[in-house]
């Protein structure tokens, strides 16, 4: 599943995901939070922020603007890069 975009009713007015209520967690006694598995996916591989939420806009990024958190997410290079050397001089 690739997060080229996310569906608006994933999206708050001001660009964030939009978590939902999962439940109680009475191990940790306070409320657990989850997002759809298109926002989910969009975190793990850098279209999103992990810690404030702060959708990207389609665009991936190694650091957040917004909260300055590291995404932890590597781009992965297509292999049309790697296989034109003559195009990296
Ligand atoms: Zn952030």
């Amino acid at each position: 599943m690739k997060a080229r975009g996310i569906p608006e009713d994933q999206l708050t007015a001001n660009g964030t995901l939009l978590p939902f209520y999962e439940g109680f967690d009475p191990e940790k006694d306070q409320p657990r939070y989850a997002l759809q598995p298109e926002s989910f996916q969009a975190v793990i591989e850098g279209y999103a922020c992990g810690e404030c939420l702060k959708w990207f806009g389609g665009l991936y990024m190694a650091q957040c603007p917004t909260c300055g958190a590291d995404t932890g997410a590597v781009q992965v290079v297509p292999a049309w890069w790697t296989e034109h050397p003559e195009l990296v001089k």
